[in-house]
């Protein structure tokens, strides 16, 4: 479990990364190719994202249009499976509200539970690309908080079945998101902080946070949830730039700002090798801050992509 692995580092800032599962059509081997440059540095944990099928529009010859379902990344479960096998390390599939009924989470929550694997993230999960606002299934999880209820249920023993007596109990570490720039639906800091308590109070073991470039907005974010009286670990999510489109992108798509420092050392940069060596280093100076600070776990975003990551850990692990 991720509290126990930071438990048992008393006070050693620990190593880990989240991948992405590769676009169908591909084999395992890309994963492993993206993990082992990485397994130097003994993560204790490696996550896996989860990713929703989309409804995609398809122009038929007599220009109607047809929805079809498509499911672009699957394989969360099945790769978690494959690392655990293969690193003898914990696997964390992130799991979402979005698409599933509590039936599905339950079923989900078996398999993983027969195979293994006892950490979850536990996630909303974003609004799909036809939709403006997230929408939950009729019979699902609305919001994470709900998501956390119903794995903590379990770890109970409380199946949606009532009547299943004397059923099994998982034995789940649950994760949560937090957002050191808020999240982007959130109207204050103040209120997705009051929300981050219902997760906790619903059974969450620790946070995990939304990327950022400044630390201090971490560190007032920390300072936040300590004065609400949350007590659980926060580790801080890192992703060094690597293109100069991200400048663009990363704002847009996950709503945080970039320092002006950053912003136009990426500018001025010759081409994208160059801004890969200013992302490196920009993220460098971070982690080393951040364990300097005493954080227990530095969590970056690999996007399967090991050689910028490796190349910061060669200085901070
Ligand atoms: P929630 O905690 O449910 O919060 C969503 C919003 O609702 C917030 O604004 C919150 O303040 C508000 N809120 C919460 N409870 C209530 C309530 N009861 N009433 C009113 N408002 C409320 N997405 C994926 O699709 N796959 C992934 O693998 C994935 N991994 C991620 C990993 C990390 C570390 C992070 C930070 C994000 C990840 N995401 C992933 C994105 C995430 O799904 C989105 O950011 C999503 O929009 C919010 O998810 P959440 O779990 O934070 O939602």
């Amino acid at each position: 479990k991720v509290t126990q692995h930071i438990e048992k580092a008393n006070g050693k800032t620990l190593f880990s990364f989240e991948i992405l599962p590769p676009l169908k059509g591909q084999n395992i081997q890309c994963i492993f190719d993206g993990i082992d440059p990485l397994m130097e540095f003994n993560p204790p944990f490696i996550d896996v994202t989860y990713h929703r099928e989309e409804y995609e529009f398809k122009e038929l010859e007599n220009g109607l249009l047809q929805k079809k379902i498509v499911k672009k990344r699957p394989g969360t479960v099945g790769i978690c499976a494959g690392i655990q096998n293969k690193y003898n390390v914990d696997a964390i599939p992130h799991i979402l509200c979005g698409g599933f009924t509590k039936e599905d989470t339950e079923n989900l929550l078996i398999d993983l539970d027969f195979l293994g694997i006892d950490n979850v993230v536990a996630l909303r999960g974003d609004a799909v690309k036809s939709e403006i606002y997230f929408k939950a299934e009729k019979e699902g999880n609305a919001y994470a908080s709900e998501l956390v209820k119903q794995i903590s249920d379990l770890n109970n023993g409380l199946y949606l079945d009532a009547d299943l007596q004397n059923s099994n109990a998982t034995d789940f570490c649950i994760g949560v998101a937090g957002y050191p720039e808020k999240h982007m639906e959130a109207p204050s800091m103040d209120s997705d902080i009051y929300f981050m308590k219902q997760k906790i109070k619903n059974g969450a073991d620790y946070i995990i946070t939304q990327m950022f470039f400044d630390n201090q907005k971490f560190f007032e974010y920390v300072e936040k949830c300590r004065a609400a009286g949350i007590t659980v670990p926060i580790i801080p999510g890192l992703k060094p730039i690597a293109t100069k489109k991200q400048l663009n992108l990363i704002p847009h798509r996950f709503k945080v700002d970039l320092p002006d420092d950053l912003i136009m050392a990426v500018v001025k940069a010759k081409d994208n090798d160059a801004v890969k060596q200013i992302g490196i280093e920009w993220c460098i100076a971070q982690s080393k801050e951040l364990v300097k600070a005493g954080i227990p776990v530095l969590h970056y975003y690999s996007m399967g992509k090991a050689e910028n990551i490796k190349a910061i850990a060669n200085e901070v692990f």
